[in-house]
């Protein structure tokens, strides 16, 4: 379906129209658009927020968690009134105050290797914002098997990484085959992070996902991001295909989606299991 800009529409994203590389054709292309979040929580805030600002037609919004007082120092889709709320109802509320043209799709069930290619069909874009590993493999082999562009990011301590995975040009096993053991690496909860750090890396994230929208620029395909936020460095490593990869290699060993908690040790729950 073609969309007109309204007269409300041409003022709200004037300063997108006046861009050359964005224009009135953009801002279509835009609106047009979909994009599923994978977490509502750190990276997930701020990407939505913006996207959501951005007039993305549709912003899909996985999230089974609650909305917890500790979660307000980073995640500022949601506010102190929300505490106790689903972050996707929360998120619902945020962003429809914010852009009315945007629609969007909550899920609160749990990825799962059952459902999640149902979940990703409907969109253009894939956003990784999840904070444990079984859900980043899971939505890693399924953009893999259905050949959707996934715009990762991830946070540790101070230090920030995102890049762009294109279908058949590599994936996040391709830099890490396989999943730390269980305990190996502790989750946010256990090690504090610096509350605006989700928010460069998410926001990154959110730039990356409008180019894709728009086939503008040059994407972070092919290279990681790494931000150093305590030195105020960023600086980017080449990112080739691997050819042993297990999934997207020349001959792959996981050929179906694998729900990893069972063996990982990460446990996916709502004590343990929220999103950066
Ligand atoms: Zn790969």
């Amino acid at each position: 379906m073609a969309v007109t800009l309204s007269e409300t529409q041409i003022e709200r994203y004037s300063r997108h129209i006046l861009l050359k590389q964005v224009g009135g054709k953009g801002q279509k292309k835009i609106l047009e658009s979909s994009v599923l979040l994978v977490g509502a929580g750190g990276l997930g805030s701020p990407a939505a927020l913006y996207l959501a600002a951005a007039g993305v037609g549709k912003l899909g919004i996985v999230d089974f968690d609650k909305v917890d007082l500790s979660n307000l120092q980073r995640q500022p889709l949601h506010h102190t009134p929300d505490v106790g709320k689903p972050k996707v109802v929360s998120a619902a509320e945020t962003i429809a105050s914010l852009n009315p043209d945007v629609q969007v799709v909550p899920y609160t069930a749990k990825l799962t290797s059952e459902n999640i290619m149902g979940v990703i069909a409907g969109y253009d874009v894939i956003v990784d914002g999840s904070d444990n590993f079984p859900t980043r493999y899971l939505v890693n082999d399924a953009c893999v098997f259905a050949g959707k562009p996934l715009v990762h990011g991830s946070i540790f301590l101070f230090e920030g990484q995102a890049t762009v995975f294109q279908p058949g040009k590599g994936c996040y096993r391709c830099l890490y085959p396989t999943p730390p053991p269980p305990g190996a690496v502790p989750s946010c909860q256990e090690v504090g992070v610096i509350g605006v750090l989700p928010g460069v890396v998410g926001l990154i994230q959110a730039t990356e996902a409008i180019k894709l929208v728009l086939g503008i620029g040059t994407s972070l395909a092919g290279y990681l991001l790494v931000y150093d936020a305590l030195d105020m460095e960023f600086h980017k490593v080449k990112l080739r295909r691997n050819a042993a990869c297990p999934v997207c290699g020349d001959h792959p060993t996981v050929t179906k989606l694998i729900d990893y908690e069972q063996f990982c040790g990460v446990a996916v729950t709502a004590d343990h299991g929220s999103h950066a």
